[in-house]
């Protein structure tokens, strides 16, 4: 093992002294293996403008429910702000799609 750790498993790319279950793994890919984690675990939303089923989309390692039919977002609290976070580090410049924020 050198100082700048091992190579992530996950992505090959960066080296991590981190691990996730036994494995080196780096933060960014702990992130996102979280997010899919979540998208799994949470129940899906009905679309409140045509009640289509809208299906989990992970987006800066961002759980989002995105409708099939009409394009839009759902975006629980909070998580505007992390894909701010995310699209502000310069990861992206356009959603080109509504947002859905609910009032809490
Ligand atoms: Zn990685
Ligand atoms: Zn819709």
């Amino acid at each position: 093992m050198s100082i700048w750790g091992e190579k992530c498993v996950r992505c090959g790319e960066r080296r991590t002294r981190d691990t996730y279950e036994g494995l080196p793994t780096c933060e960014e890919c702990i992130q996102n293996l979280k997010a899919r984690l979540r998208a799994e675990t949470e129940g899906h939303r009905v679309c409140p403008m045509d009640g289509a089923a809208m299906s989990k989309e992970i987006v800066y390692n961002v759980v989002l429910d995105r409708c099939p039919s009409c394009g839009g977002m759902w975006l629980d609290g909070g998580e505007l702000e992390l894909l701010r976070t995310g699209i502000e580090a310069g990861m992206a410049s356009d959603l080109g799609h509504a947002l859905f924020v609910p009032p809490f």
